[in-house]
């Protein structure tokens, strides 16, 4: 069904670097969707992987994320159609690198982008889910995602320095919480880059499951390489090779999180 009253906004974050989050929130959204959800990705990060993997070059971006938090244009003057349907993008560009000093003294430098979500109007309606792709820091753009996002999906690369980090991402989602977005929580944990026959990641899916039980997604996400080939296609795995383990991974996942989105409203 769609066509809420204000979409679920959800950060894909983790300030480590390369743990999937921008293939998390390509192939999430695409496997969405793919079931009928409308889904908006914004892409948070300077290095722009979201926009180029779904086929937004770096020359036709004309109008950026840029523009949203630091010249107030609006989110729907930037949005972008992709070729997978429902599914659409908030490009970026480089010069998002320099949001972070360029909002320094600014007053509401936390809530830019919340501001530019809640000014989407009418349009509102035309999202179910909005992931906000961000970036690997824990500076003013992700704490901007935080403060716009009702929940948080936090890759983990399955590999030993796993849960390195996680207690400051986790710290910061608090401070989040205690000053500008109360109702900020984890929406869920997701193992990303496994090998089932590696016994290191089955050691640290263990581990992570030990110490973080519910809150980790049942599917795992394969180390699989149709999943980093796809981007250079501009298209979602889910499109490129819907039949490939990542794409089957991301389906399952998909289906998982609605599950747990229709726990949490009935
Ligand atoms: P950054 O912190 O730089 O934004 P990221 O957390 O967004 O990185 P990705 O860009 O999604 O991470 O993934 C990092 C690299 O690993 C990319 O080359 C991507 O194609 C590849 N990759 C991601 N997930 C998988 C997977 N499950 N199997 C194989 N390769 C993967
Ligand atoms: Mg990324």
């Amino acid at each position: 069904m769609s066509g809420k009253l204000i979409p679920n906004v959800i950060s894909v974050a983790n300030q480590k670097g390369g743990v999937g989050k921008t293939t998390t929130a390509i192939n999430l959204g695409a496997a969405l969707a793919s079931t009928g959800k409308k889904v908006l990705i914004i892409d948070l990060d300077a290095q722009g992987n979201a926009s180029t993997g779904l086929g937004v070059s770096q020359k036709s971006r004309q109008t950026s994320m840029y523009d949203v938090i630091v010249n107030e244009m609006l989110i729907s003057e930037i949005i972008r159609d992709t070729d997978v349907s429902n599914l659409s993008i908030a490009p970026s560009t480089t010069d998002l690198s320099s949001a972070d000093l360029q909002l320094a003294n600014i007053d509401n430098r936390t809530i830019k982008l919340k501001n530019a979500i809640m000014k989407l109007g009418g349009e509102k309606l035309n999202w179910d889910y909005i992931l906000i792709d961000c970036p690997p820091t824990l500076g003013l753009l992700t704490i901007n995602a935080f403060a716009a996002s009702k929940s948080v999906i936090v890759p983990l690369q399955a590999e030993f320095f796993a849960l390195e980090g996680l207690s400051q991402l986790i710290l910061t989602i608090r401070d989040v919480r205690e000053s500008i977005n109360n109702t900020i929580k984890i929406e869920g944990i997701l193992l990303t880059m496994y090998d089932r026959r590696n016994n290191l990641s089955v050691q640290i899916e263990e581990d992570v499951r030990q110490n973080l039980g519910q809150l980790v997604y049942e599917t795992v996400i394969p180390r699989n390489v149709r999943l980093s080939e796809a981007p250079s296609f501009s298209l979602p795995a889910m499109i490129y090779d819907h039949k490939c383990a990542g794409s089957i991974a991301y389906q399952k996942l998909a289906a998982e999180f609605l599950v747990r989105q229709k726990q949490k409203t009935t």
